[in-house]
């Protein structure tokens, strides 16, 4: 087959490194990310190696964190700089390699199959962008070398921090065979246990047993881990377009007129569009309310916003005047829907407001998405979106 040839990058403590580069003061420091109150409820989003001697980790509470490590700083977090670091790091990626895969907010694919005329090697692609991420963001990157993604990607965990790791072609299962079998993808805690009880601890035991007692074991999963185990990983590097544009609508059950129901709708609706802006990283210039009448006629209103926007206050208070001014027939409404597009991902440039309320309304967003995260959509909702 093919040679293919992956570069996984992964960023190293990426929200810690954020947070220092916005406050040097943190450098050197134990540091924990997730809130300024470490006697609060929430959770460590993330903790600086420093912190992590002490047995922080990402997911545990904060009052835990605060029991393990006390002399830790504790910080809220930024999400808005972090979403501009990783656009920053997908920017230099896209200098660099003709297709990239965003795999999270601080982890790429890079495919740089067929790219040999243009670079000497994929090493000096990954020496140029952990130099240029160190040097203009002032972040540490690491990067997995390999002929697949799986491959690459337990490299690139192996390589940490600041590092390289080449699993060189035809190696890949003796690169994996010694390693825990919790660093295989695809191996969460509850597989991990299961496995466990059959005395299994290594990736590589995973392949004596065969794919027969795993299908057995494991049913579909069991034949996948089997061929991870192998090192083998087909999966395409899949470039992941930014949407034109998001949008939501509501059909009523039965049509109606009723002020107050239909601006909780836009309400509700304004805030689905704002977390899915949030989730792909977007900002809108537009937003357009659309409007259909019980004998289905449509019509659509759309406003500039002064400021590309991602949170629903915004974008619920421009639907809110369309409607007003779009709504002119003594006809029920059949469907409400609220768009957003002319999407950007460029830099939210800061000070175009007073910073602090800006950085509370991030802070606030931010806890929104957590939330949602853990308990799904509608677990927080505006007071206005609940009717
Ligand atoms: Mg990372």
């Amino acid at each position: 087959m093919f040679q293919r040839q992956i570069l996984h990058l992964d960023m190293d403590a990426f929200f810690v490194s954020v947070e220092r580069v916005l406050n040097p003061d943190l450098r050197a420091r134990p540091v924990v990310v997730g809130s300024d109150n470490p006697l609060g409820r929430g959770v460590v989003a993330a903790a600086s190696y420093e912190a992590r001697v002490f047995g922080v980790h990402s997911g545990m509470a904060l009052r835990q964190a605060y029991r393990l490590c006390p002399k830790a700083v504790f910080v809220a977090g930024t999400p808005g700089a972090y979403g501009e670091a990783s656009r920053a790091i997908r920017r230099l990626c896209e200098e660099l390699a003709p297709a990239i895969e965003m795999a999270s907010i601080d982890e790429a694919y890079l495919d740089l199959t067929g790219t040999g005329r243009l670079y000497p090697s994929v090493g000096a692609v990954a020496d140029t962008l952990r130099r240029r991420i160190a040097e203009e963001l002032g972040l540490s990157a690491s990067f997995g070398w390999g002929e697949n993604k799986l491959l690459s990607k337990v490299a690139s965990a192996r390589s940490k921090p600041h590092g390289l790791l080449r699993v060189y072609p035809g190696c890949g299962r003796l690169f994996l065979a010694p390693l825990a079998l919790r660093r295989l993808p695809g191996i969460g805690p509850r597989n991990a246990d299961l496995l466990a009880r059959y005395g299994l601890t290594r990736i590589g035991e995973l392949e004596i047993l065969g794919e027969k007692r795993l299908y057995e074991a494991l049913g579909e999963v069991g034949r996948v881990l089997y061929h991870r185990a192998r090192g083998e990983d087909e999966s395409p590097v899949v470039v992941h377009a930014p949407p034109q544009s998001v949008s939501r609508e509501h059909t009523y059950e039965t049509d109606t007129s009723h002020r107050p129901t239909l601006s909780t709708t836009l309400s509700l609706l304004s805030e689905r569009v704002a977390a899915a802006l949030r989730r792909e990283g977007q900002r809108a210039r537009r937003v357009t309310l659309k409007l259909r009448y019980s004998d289905f006629k449509t019509v659509t209103r759309t406003t500039s916003l002064a400021i590309p926007a991602d949170d629903d206050r915004t974008i619920y208070h421009a639907a809110v005047q369309a409607l007003d001014a779009a709504y002119t027939r003594r006809v029920r409404a059949r469907l409400v829907g609220v768009a957003a597009a002319d999407l950007t991902s460029e830099p939210w440039t800061l000070d175009l407001f007073e910073g602090d309320r800006a950085e509370r309304l991030e802070r606030m967003l931010r806890g929104v998405d957590q939330i949602r995260r853990r308990w799904g959509f509608d677990s927080i909702l505006r007071g206005r979106s609940c009717g």
